[in-house]
């Protein structure tokens, strides 16, 4: 058996289950997404694997839900610490499995970490709600038993912790599910933090398409946590209905930028740019719709392409590399699809024509006012490829804004604070940045409106979805 631990980059990467390195007669190939190499195998879990883990959470589920807060927070903030000691470790095979820059992958990591810290820091729920000469009315949180937790690739690490953390926090004990295309950073993990939590709280299991859905379905889980596509958020709540789980569903989004024409123009177009292509444009919160006031569309628009045309797109673990390749083949298929679709529609498109060869490279590309009924507008891209679009008056961007089953994240660019609060409020996203955007914090809540989700994570309120209420109501002797 090969100790995965030894090196970052095994070919033969663990499962953890009930606190033991499990490996599986059958494997999965990971792909590095620059290079098409086969970077390492993971387990292919069975239905056994996945009963053997199940079973491991819930036989330590009364141990670790009897565990004093204290403790719990300690465990979170030494997790925390195991992963920033082997970030360097971590980064790289985070860059190798999921093609970002290895900036990113550190950037990643070290947020995973604070993600931790940040949420071992939060007050469960709970309190004294009457405390009159009748009675005694107070509500304490209970855990929920054993969390199912699915995470997507674009941010395995992070997105993961974003689940665990309050999970873990309230006493409730984890199944995590990696994505297929990036198990690795999560396998590493498990193998890091293994000793500091008692068997079986923690399980990470690997598998593919099958994987999931037997997880959903689980009887022996009791809540599942997933990030994810909004068509798979669909199939998570049907499969979790036939036993009443409870759920928290992160989905996608197609997040609106409004620029209003008081900007600074150079200024924000760094800002814009990275936050429309960063990671690849792989981001739930990327800039999707970017509307440009038509006094500023053009020049904003050419600046843009100029700004484009300086960033280093490459391998991501080549140092200065800024944009790696999209994560995998089907993403790159997709994207390829939609360009296409530009092009045949003949809308004028500014990138370089996608080239063959090794990696899954999609070249940073501008589709220039396209109308509001073409697919690059209506559909999530979720890669590198932004439809500008140019709009007159703020009703008008608001109303085109606001169109969609999705409601994510949007922001408001604009000098007059004022102003972009009062198109703020008329956003229907679950997020509204002004004059920043992404910025998210394990104290503050998020999550999406519409299709874009279901609950919320993050802050007190992300980590009330891990908690049942217990009442208790106490008649006070006369
Ligand atoms: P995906 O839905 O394909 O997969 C997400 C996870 O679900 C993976 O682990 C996958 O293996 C698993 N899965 C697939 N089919 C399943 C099934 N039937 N039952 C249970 N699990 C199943 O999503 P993805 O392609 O990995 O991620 C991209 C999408 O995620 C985008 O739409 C993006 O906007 C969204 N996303 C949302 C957020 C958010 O916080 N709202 C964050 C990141 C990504």
């Amino acid at each position: 058996m090969n100790d995965p631990m030894n090196d970052p980059m095994s070919d033969d990467a663990a499962m953890l289950i009930g606190g033991a390195a499990v490996f599986a007669d059958e494997r999965l190939a990971v792909v590095d997404p620059a290079t098409e190499a086969i970077v390492a195998h993971v387990p292919d879990a069975s239905p056994g694997d996945l009963d053997a883990a199940v079973a491991a959470a819930r036989a330590a589920f009364p141990g670790w839900s009897a565990t004093p807060i204290a403790s719990r927070r300690a465990v979170l903030e030494a997790m925390a610490d195991r992963m920033l000691a082997d970030i360097h470790g971590l980064k790289r095979l985070l860059t190798r499995e999921q093609g970002k820059p290895l900036a990113e992958a550190e950037g990643e990591i070290g947020a995973a970490a604070h993600w931790l810290k940040g949420t071992a820091a939060l007050e469960l729920p709970g309190g004294v709600i009457e405390d009159s000469a009748d009675r005694l009315v107070e509500t304490q949180a209970v855990p929920l038993g054993v969390v199912g937790a699915i995470a997507p690739w674009n941010f395995p690490m992070l997105l993961a912790m974003f689940k665990l953390g309050p999970a873990l926090l309230a006493g409730n004990t984890v199944v995590l599910k990696p994505s297929p295309f990036t198990p690795l950073t999560l396998l590493r993990f498990g193998m890091l933090v293994a000793d500091l939590l008692p068997p079986g709280v923690l399980n990470i299991v690997t598998g593919g398409d099958r994987l999931g859905p037997w997880l959903t379905a689980h009887p022996g889980v009791d809540k599942v946590s997933f990030t994810g596509s909004t068509e798979t958020g669909r199939k998570v709540m049907r499969s979790a209905a036939a036993t009443l789980k409870r759920i928290t569903l992160e989905l996608g989004g197609n997040d609106p930028a409004i620029v209003m024409p008081d900007v600074d123009v150079d200024a924000i177009v760094p800002q814009l740019f990275w936050a429309a292509f960063g990671n690849a444009g792989q981001v739930c919160i990327a800039i999707k719709r970017l509307y440009v006031h038509a006094a500023i569309y053009d020049r904003l628009r050419d600046a843009l392409v100029a700004y484009a045309a300086t960033v280093r797109i490459g391998d991501g673990a080549t140092e200065g590399t800024q944009i790696g390749p999209v994560a995998n083949a089907d993403q790159r298929a997709r994207l390829r699809d939609l360009i296409a679709d530009c092009k045949a529609q003949g809308y004028r498109v500014i990138g370089d024509d996608p080239g063959e060869g090794p990696g899954f490279f999609v070249p940073v590309t501008i589709v220039d006012n396209p109308p509001d009924d073409s697919r690059i507008v209506q559909e999530e891209q979720f890669g590198p490829v932004l439809p500008l679009l140019r709009f007159d008056t703020s009703d008008e961007a608001v109303a085109r804004a606001n169109v969609g089953d999705y409601a994510l994240g949007a922001s408001i660019w604009s000098a007059d604070d004022g102003q972009a609060r009062t198109i703020a409020a008329r956003l229907t996203s679950g997020t509204v940045w002004i004059n920043e955007v992404q910025h998210l914090s394990p104290r503050i809540p998020f999550g999406g409106q519409r299709q874009s989700g279901i609950g919320l994570e993050n802050g007190p309120e992300g980590l009330r979805e891990y908690c049942g209420l217990r009442t208790i109501i106490t008649r006070k002797h006369g």
